[in-house]
Order: structure tokens, then sequence, then C-alpha cells
């Protein structure tokens, strides 16, 4: 079942930026300008299930890490604009090979991998995850062509329903900044 809390996207992003980051460093050795360079814009609070929602974002991170050709350090964008009533769209953009066309409507269906990938290993199971991921928590997810080049990958969740928190409490402060 779904074990829903919320969750801090931005917080989630940089624990598996740090873990993909650490692996990479200990896999590849070498110099540190190979390392991806990941961005992310500030994220919402989603009302999701902690667990799945790292999941998610390790597939997708990984997948943008490892469908960059080698010697090209990866460029990872993750940003998120609101989407209809009570959703967040979040989208992870990189810079590498892409998807055919023809594949990206595929990609989410199990042991579906793109016939141009052949070289680069996986079992095509990651965003099949991703998919029944998205998919419990009622949204939905797609891929297409990041318009500067490479993959974009696109997710709803429901957003928390909280209202963010005051900068400081009322009252609160000496007048110094
Ligand atoms: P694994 O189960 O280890 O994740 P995989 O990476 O092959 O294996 P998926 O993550 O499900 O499987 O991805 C399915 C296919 O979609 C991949 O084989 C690849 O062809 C394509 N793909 C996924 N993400 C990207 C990406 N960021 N850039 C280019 N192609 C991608
Ligand atoms: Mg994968």
């Amino acid at each position: 079942h779904l074990n829903r809390e919320l969750v801090d996207l931005n917080i989630l992003v940089a624990e598996v930026i740090a873990e993909r980051t650490a692996h990479l460093r200990f896999t590849r050795g070498g110099p540190s300008d190979q390392l991806p360079s990941i961005v992310s814009e500030s994220l919402p609070i989603v009302d999701a299930d902690k667990a799945m929602t790292r999941q998610l974002l390790d597939n997708l991170i990984g997948n943008a890490i490892k469908y960059t050709p080698a010697g090209e350090p990866a460029r990872i964008v993750v940003s998120a604009e609101p989407d209809v009533g009570g959703w967040i769209r979040v989208q992870i953009a990189d810079r590498g090979i892409g998807i055919p066309a023809g594949d990206q409507p595929h990609v989410f269906t199990s042991f579906h991998r793109a016939a141009a990938h052949t070289s680069y290993t996986g079992t095509g199971l990651g965003l099949a995850i991703c998919h029944r991921v998205i998919n419990r928590h009622g949204g939905t997810i797609t891929a297409s062509d990041n318009p500067g080049g490479g993959t974009r990958i696109q997710f709803t969740l429901p957003v928390s329903a909280l209202p963010a928190a005051p900068l400081e409490p009322a009252g609160a402060g000496t007048g110094q900044s």
C-alpha cells in the first residue's frame, strides 16, 4: 500500500544526487569534471510515498547519467511547475543520447529497451517501476525530447495541502539581518 506523507522533493533529489555522485567517484575514479552537473530548481513538497518517490527519482536520474555518452559529464536539470489544481509537474531533463520518437510511448512498458541503445546494458524495468509508482499516486508520466537535445521525463504528483512556512515567526527577530 501507499505510505503517504509530506515529502520534500528538494531533500530527496539532493540525497539521490549525493548517492549517485559517490557511486560514480568510486566506480569511475578519474577527474571530478566528469561528474554529472545536476541543477535542481526549487521543488515543492508533495503528498506521496517517500520510499517510492526516492526510487522514482533514483531511476530517472540514473537513466539520465547512464544514457549520456561516457567521457561527457551528464547535464541534468530538475524543475517543477504547477499543473492542474492540487498537482505539480516535475521534469527531469538531460542532454544525453535521447529516446527515438518511436520508442517514447513504449519505454514505460516492462522490458522495452530502445533498439538503438543495445550498447547500454539494462533490464528495461526502471521506467516500468516509475510508471507504476506514479500510477499508484494517480499521476501521469511521459517521455519526450528535451528541446535542448536529450530526453525529458515529466511526471505529476499531488502537492501537499500545507501552506509554505513563514520565513520568520511573527514578532521574532531583532530587526537585523
Ligand atoms: P534498467 O531496468 O536497469 O533501468 P533500462 O535503463 O534499459 O534498464 P528503463 O530505465 O526502463 O530500462 O528505460 C527503458 C529504455 O528507455 C532504455 O533501455 C533506453 O532505451 C530508454 N531510456 C530511458 N531513459 C533514457 C534517457 N534518459 N535517455 C535516453 N534513453 C533513455
Ligand atoms: Mg534504467
